[in-house]
């Protein structure tokens, strides 16, 4: 486990005041992607698939991000200081595949469209997946679910 401590990130980071507040408070969550990077979705939208951005992390530090904030501003976004002020993610973003991280949060790596073998979604499933699905940190119905016959 390493030694840098979130509030070391955020040092780094360098966020302004607004920034850190937004990271904070709005219901953000978090797939960790085989490949490190972290699927940020901001569940505070009506609909949150168009608020859905990629971070992707170097040696604990978030570098960068998918949303037009961090293309168009100066500085990190609120989704980089979200991940960064959330040591189980950022140690599952930058961890071995599997991680028991400080305070019991197990954090499993997967495939990204690896869906759960007892998969349910049905395609009359209104953007909400089946609860294997949910479980497995999937936000939206497996698209390749067919009707039952
Ligand atoms: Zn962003
Ligand atoms: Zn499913």
């Amino acid at each position: 486990m390493s030694e840098t401590s979130p509030s070391e990130v955020l040092d780094v980071l360098d966020a302004d005041a607004t920034t850190e507040k937004r990271a904070t408070w709005e219901a953000f969550e978090f797939t960790v992607l085989e490949s490190g990077a972290v699927k940020v979705v901001n569940a505070s939208h009506d609909n949150p698939d168009d608020h859905q951005y990629t971070v992707h992390t170097g040696g604990r530090i978030p570098t960068d991000c998918t949303c037009p904030a961090f293309e168009y501003q100066k500085g990190p976004c609120k989704h980089m200081v979200a991940v960064a002020i959330r040591e189980p993610v950022l140690e599952a973003a930058t961890a071995k595949p599997v991680l028991k991280a400080d305070g019991g949060v197990v954090v499993e790596r997967r495939a990204t469209d690896e869906r759960p073998d007892d998969c349910d979604c049905a395609p009359s499933f209104d953007g909400l997946p089946c609860w294997a699905c949910y479980r497995d940190g999937f936000e939206v119905p497996n698209p390749d679910a067919r009707a039952d016959e």
